[in-house]
């Protein structure tokens, strides 16, 4: 694999995927699920900030979690100020 023009010399040599991200279907890391308890959410979108995937999608008052690029990180149950996000195991499902 050939090295990016601006790398520094001594940079490790890292594989650099031509894939888009759509395609990377981070879903299937998933060992948690994250519900939202939607009487609960205020509709603060601190959830929708945080989200290293960016798979939480605003249409409405409540927001959507893409399941398919959810990797069962936490970070939106740790996050969400009412606490309102509950995570569910993948098998309880
Ligand atoms: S668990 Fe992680 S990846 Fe999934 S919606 Fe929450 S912050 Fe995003
Ligand atoms: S962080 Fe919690 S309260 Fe805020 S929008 Fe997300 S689910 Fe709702």
């Amino acid at each position: 694999m050939p090295r990016l023009e601006d790398e520094a010399p001594g940079t490790p040599n890292v594989i650099v995927s031509d894939r888009s991200m759509a395609e990377n279907l981070t879903g299937n890391w998933r060992n948690l699920r994250p519900i939202i308890d939607p009487a609960r959410c205020t509709g603060c979108l601190i959830c929708w900030k945080f989200c290293p995937e960016a798979c939480v999608e605003l249409t409405q008052k409540v927001p959507l979690i893409h399941m398919e690029y959810c990797k069962g990180c936490g970070v939106c149950v740790e996050e969400c100020p009412p606490a309102c996000i509950e995570f569910q195991p993948e098998d309880a499902s």
